[in-house]
């Protein structure tokens, strides 16, 4: 019996088979969850429609997340299919692609407004509608951060800056819901090759220095990101709530980037 049976989880934020959201929709079903999924537009409807029934799912609701109604649809329809929830995962960022390209001193009003919107505020917004749903089901939650919010990560500029914003809102919510028993943790994600990632100018040095002097010195998966969704989502993590959780490969704690023996090789030539 998987350790997630029983339970109705809404996830958010597949794009395709590369997405995040799809790793840990797999790890989710594997575990005996029943999935529903959200598609931001029309375009995607049939590629997540398609994984939908890869899952088992036929429940899949259109939500532009930066439309109050779309968010009121998905929760009144949610209702009408299941009439309750105990996993929301919130997969979902955005900024315009231009503000990757300089720094953040080039960051655009307009640009920080859609970042934070879209990224920071629908996790508010949706956590809100869908909390009537979750009563009495000591309910999960988790979103999905990046270690460019703690520090400054080149080009990552603006998203840096949502991601903060974010980790902030974790906490807070945490306390708002932690009286109808629920919790609220973020996953800080390593790098991953995904449509959102490609729009950050230099993605994939960013990816390759990570990967290169991580202490295990290997990339991160989608499936090492849906295992650690499965946990936090289970009843094992019960006392876990506000909590920023990396799963990097240890990205983090290092203070001199770099694996000793890269060192040895790359500065001493040994
Ligand atoms: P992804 O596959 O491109 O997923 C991003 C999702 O956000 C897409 O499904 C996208 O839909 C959706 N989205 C954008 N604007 C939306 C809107 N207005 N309404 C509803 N959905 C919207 O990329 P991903 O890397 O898996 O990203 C998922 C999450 O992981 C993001 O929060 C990202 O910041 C975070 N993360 C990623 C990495 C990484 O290296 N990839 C690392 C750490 C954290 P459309 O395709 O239609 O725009």
């Amino acid at each position: 019996m998987g350790i997630l049976e029983g339970k109705k989880a809404l996830i958010t934020g597949i794009a395709n088979e590369k997405s995040i959201a799809y790793g840990i929709a797999k790890a989710f079903y594997r575990e005996g969850a029943e999935l529903a999924f959200t598609y931001a537009n029309e375009k995607l409807k049939s590629r997540v429609k398609e994984i939908a029934l890869e899952f088992g799912s036929e429940l899949i609701f259109e939500c532009d997340v930066s439309k109050d109604q779309h968010v009121k649809d998905l929760a009144h329809a949610l209702s009408s299919a299941w009439g309750k929830l105990d996993i929301f995962v919130h997969s979902i960022a955005f900024a315009p692609r231009e503000e990757f390209k300089g720094g953040v001193i080039d960051t655009s009003r307009e640009g920080f407004k859609i970042a934070m919107d879209i990224s920071v505020y629908s996790l508010i917004a949706l956590t809100r509608e869908l909390l009537p749903l979750m009563e009495g089901r000591n309910g999960s939650i988790i979103t999905l951060t990046y270690y460019g919010a703690e520090k400054v990560v080149p080009h990552y500029n603006v998203m840096g800056i949502a991601k903060a914003a974010l980790e902030s809102t974790v906490r807070y919510l945490a306390y708002d819901i932690a009286k109808y028993g629920h919790r609220i943790n973020a996953i800080s994600a390593g790098p991953v090759k995904t449509l959102a990632a490609y729009s950050i100018t230099g993605f994939h040095l960013l990816m390759e220095h990570t990967t290169k002097v991580n202490p295990f010195g290997r990339a991160i998966t989608i499936e090492d990101v849906g295992d650690t969704a499965v946990f936090l989502c289970s009843d094992w993590a019960r006392a876990i709530t506000g909590e920023v959780l990396h799963v990097d490969n240890g990205y983090h704690i290092m203070g001199v980037f770099g694996r000793e023996e890269d060192i040895k090789k790359e500065v001493f030539g040994e």
